[in-house]
Parts: structure tokens; C-alpha cells; sequence
């Protein structure tokens, strides 16, 4: 399992030593209607899993969350607990839940030590189904299809599987080999992984369509997009996504200068800061343009970055990049309304020291992808589905980040991996019917 992804200095979260293991697991009061089996977007029968690890059943407790949850390794380190099963366990009201996704790391982490087969694909029902993009949307769907029977090609645009679990989470939350060991044991059902192929570019829409009986859209979402400022274009100015992904495959990221300004108040934002810090950038600072309570980011990967020395600037716009020699030299910023609707406040501008600025404000739709694919999407590009995962386009549908729509909090693994396995639950009743 080899990938040549860097570690980027000691990981956020240690795993659980074996008496830790053990007092845990028995801490489990086996709710009747378990909260946290509801607060799980995959549905992980979590009293169930951890009663497995209670009784020293490794290979059943891994069973019970890759089935619910094929990216389960990977949501074991990255899901943001506090929000979702922790944050509905019973034991809350002593302020001392139980540490789930910690046990489900120590689960996971057993399987990928032992390099255990857990499931086998289904009796084959002469169905083609085509995948396209193999992130936790797509990893999940194609696992699912496999297990009841048709044949699964996954198409991805990148040369390893994985999608941002792989490139995009800092290596310290998630090294990609376990996102890569989760994509190894789809491959191990029979999917066909072809890795190196963009839909839509190298490989028509058209010819997919074709070729398959149904399709699978799990993209994502696209590269950052532009500030629209005068400087973007200088060197010294990233994308985070590329940035994080050249950092976290030991690429060479060049001089970052002794100031890093990320622009943004998002996940991605925080992990691009967190990087940077870990690049040995001696100043990191963050410019958000309303208030902290509007950031996007959770409040745990908020104290994180405070802890690694990140620092905040809130109620701030960028203005304009300084450019000398074609290279960033500062920032120019202007500070905003404090009612939180972002108006810039004239004749408050200034000019900061920097010598790398980060762009992580968002990202952009694969709009001409959906196009390719007759798919309806809205204005800001994002697929229409209801709740099947189903598109417009009858043999087409779409789950994961393509279909998401940013409100309240950032995009999660879990969600996309859950929307992947109701994409695969609808297509087989499509399929099926038609066989009929
Ligand atoms: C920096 C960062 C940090 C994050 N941290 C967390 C976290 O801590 N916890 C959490 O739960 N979530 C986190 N997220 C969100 C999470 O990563 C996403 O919600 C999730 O990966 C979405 O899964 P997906 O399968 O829809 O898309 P992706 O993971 O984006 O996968 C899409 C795949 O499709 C491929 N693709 C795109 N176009 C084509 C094409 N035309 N042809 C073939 N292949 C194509 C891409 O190469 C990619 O592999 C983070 C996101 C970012 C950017
Ligand atoms: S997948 Fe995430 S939300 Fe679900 S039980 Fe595991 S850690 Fe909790």
C-alpha cells in the first residue's frame, strides 16, 4: 500500500491504547433506538460495532462499519463526532461521551493491519454501471453496486482513488494510504478502476452513456475559483486544494517567505493555514470577511489551527495583491461592517506583509460536465437531484459534493459517502425493473 504521501509532522489524533479500547467499549449502555445510529448520515449501527470490540470480535466490529459506511477508516478520523454520533450519545449529559470515532479508527485500523476481505461481491446481473470520480461519493456507490451483482467501472480524473480524502485532507487528520486501502477493497469486488481518465474530456459523456446502463456523477467540486483582484496572478499566489495536495504528496511548494495570508473562513481554509504552519511558515493568519461565529469551519478545527499557532483576522477583505517582481510582497485589506454583511468600510485599507496568499473561498461546479450529461443544475452549478439521487436524466445520477449545497456547514465525507450508497440502492431498483 505504498503512496508517496507525507506525514507533514505528528497526526491530530493519537489512536486509542488497548485499556483506553477496553474501558470505552464497555462504557456502551446499548441505547434502546441508539441516538447515535440516528446522528450517523451512513446509519452505523454503532452500540452493535462497539459491543464487537467489546467482546474482542475485531473482524465483525470492522464488518459493521465498512458495511454501513464503505469510507468508514477514512470518517473515523475525519468526521466531525462532536457534531454527530458523539454529539448524541447519552452519556453528553456528563459531558463525556463516548469516544466513537475513536473505536471505530481502532476497528478500521485492525482491518487495514490485517488485510482483511470483508465482502464478496454479488451473484452478477449482467448490468453495467459506470462511475465517475472515485471519492467517498464514488468509492461507496461502486462498493455497493458490486455487492448486489452489476458490473462497476469507476473513471477518475487523477492518477490514485481516493478524491479528496486521498489529495485534499491535510495528512495529519488523513494520510492517503487509507483512503487508498478503502478504494483496494472496492477494486477487490471486481471494480474496474480507471484511473487517468476525465469524463467529458478525454472520454466523451457520449461514449459513457453507451457503453453503461446507468451512471454515477460523484465529482466533487472544482478548483478554488478567482478573487477577481488586481495580483492574481502573481507568483506566490495558490489554490489551497492545490497547495494542501502538493504539501501532502511531498511536492515542492517553493518559497513561501516568512507570511502566509489564507483568504477564507472554511475547512479548507483552515487546513491550507495548518499546512503552512507545518511548512515551518513563521507568521500564518487567516482573513475571514465577517465574524468568527460566521466561519464555516468547525469550532474544534478553529482551535486547532489557534494551537498551531495560526492566527485570525476577522472583518477583513482582501483588496488587492502587492505584487514586485511578478512574486506577492503584501496585501492589501480593508476592513468590514461589524454587522456581519461584509461591506467593506472605506478609508479603512492597509497594506500587510506577506509573501504567499492562499485562496480557500469556496469552489467551483463541473458545470460543463453536467451539461455533457444533460443533467439540470442550478445557477451556481450544483446537480438537481430528489431523493433517489436520481437527475433528470433517467439513467443518470449524481451524489457527493456535485450535488451539495453549501448553508450552515462545510461539505462532509460522511454525507457524500451516504448519498454514493443511495445512488447505488436507486439504481439497482432502475436496473432491476428493467430487467422485469
Ligand atoms: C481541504 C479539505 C478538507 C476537508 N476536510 C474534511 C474533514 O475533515 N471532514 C469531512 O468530513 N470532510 C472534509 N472535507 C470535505 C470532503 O472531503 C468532501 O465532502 C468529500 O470528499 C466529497 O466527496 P466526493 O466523492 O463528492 O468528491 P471528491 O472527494 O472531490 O471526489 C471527486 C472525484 O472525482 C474526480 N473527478 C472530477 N471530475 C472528473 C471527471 N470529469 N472524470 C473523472 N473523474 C473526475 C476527482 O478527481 C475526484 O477524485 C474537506 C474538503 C477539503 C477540500
Ligand atoms: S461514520 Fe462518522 S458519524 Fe458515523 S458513527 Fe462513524 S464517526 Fe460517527
Amino acid at each position: 500500500m505504498a503512496f508517496p504521501s507525507v506525514s507533514l509532522g505528528p497526526p491530530i489524533a493519537k489512536p486509542l491504547s488497548r485499556l483506553e479500547v477496553e474501558i470505552e467499549a464497555n462504557r456502551c449502555l446499548n441505547c434502546y433506538d441508539a441516538p447515535c445510529i440516528r446522528a450517523c448520515p451512513t446509519s452505523i449501527d454503532v452500540p452493535r460495532f462497539i459491543g464487537r470490540i467489546a467482546t474482542g470480535d475485531l473482524r465483525g466490529s470492522a464488518h459493521t462499519i465498512m458495511e454501513a459506511n464503505p469510507v468508514g477508516a477514512s470518517c473515523a478520523r475525519v468526521c466531525p463526532t462532536s457534531q454527530l454520533c458523539e454529539g448524541a450519545c447519552v452519556y453528553n449529559a456528563d459531558a463525556n461521551p463516548i469516544r466513537i470515532g475513536d473505536l471505530q479508527r481502532y476497528a478500521t485500523d485492525w482491518a487495514i493491519r490485517t488485510g482483511a476481505t470483508l465482502f464478496s461481491a454479488g451473484e452478477p446481473t449482467g448490468k453495467r454501471v459506470a462511475v465517475v470520480g472515485s471519492g467517498p461519493a464514488g468509492l461507496a456507490a461502486a462498493r455497493d453496486l458490486a455487492i448486489l451483482g452489476h458490473a462497476v467501472t469507476i473513471f477518475e480524473r487523477d492518477d490514485a482513488p481516493g478524491g479528496l480524502d486521498t489529495y485534499g485532507i491535510v495528512p495529519f487528520r488523513l494520510p492517503a494510504e487509507i483512503a487508498i486501502w478503502e478504494a483496494e477493497q472496492v477494486r477487490a469486488l471486481g471494480v474496474e478502476f480507471r484511473t487517468g481518465v476525465a469524463v467529458g474530456e478525454t472520454l466523451s459523456a457520449d461514449a459513457v452513456l453507451a457503453d453503461y446502463d446507468a451512471v454515477v456523477l460523484a465529482v466533487g467540486m472544482g478548483n478554488v475559483p478567482r478573487l477577481g483582484i488586481e495580483g492574481e496572478d502573481a507568483a506566490g499566489v495558490w489554490d489551497a486544494l492545490d497547495f494542501i495536495r502538493i504539501a501532502k504528496m511531498g511536492g515542492d511548494v517553493g518559497t513561501l517567505g516568512d507570511a502566509v495570508a489564507i483568504i477564507g473562513g472554511g475547512n479548507t481554509a483552515i487546513d491550507a493555514a495548518t499546512c503552512s504552519r507545518r511548512l515551518a511558515v513563521p507568521s500564518v493568519t487567516m482573513y475571514y470577511r465577517r465574524g468568527t461565529e460566521r466561519m464555516t469551519a468547525y469550532d474544534f478545527e478553529i482551535e486547532f489551527a489557534q494551537v498551531e499557532g495560526v492566527e485570525f483576522r476577522t472583518f477583513t477583505l482582501p483588496k488587492r495583491i502587492v505584487v514586485e517582481n511578478g512574486r506577492v510582497a503584501g496585501l492589501e485589506i480593508v476592513s468590514t461592517a461589524p454587522d456581519n454583511s461584509a461591506r467593506p468600510l472605506p478609508g479603512t485599507e492597509r497594506v500587510i506583509a506577506a509573501q504567499t496568499v492562499i485562496l480557500a473561498i469556496g469552489q467551483s461546479r463541473h458545470v460543463a460536465l453536467l451539461d455533457a450529461f444533460d443533467v439540470t443544475h442550478d445557477v451556481n452549478g450544483i446537480a438537481i437531484v430528489d431523493e433517489a439521487m436520481r437527475t433528470n436524466n433517467p439513467r443518470v445520477y449524481a451524489a457527493g459534493d456535485c450535488m451539495f449545497k453549501p448553508g450552515g456547514t462545510d461539505a462532509m465525507v460522511v454525507e457524500a459517502a451516504q448519498r454514493g450508497k443511495t445512488a447505488a440502492q436507486s439504481i439497482d431498483l432502475f436496473l432491476r425493473a428493467e430487467v422485469r
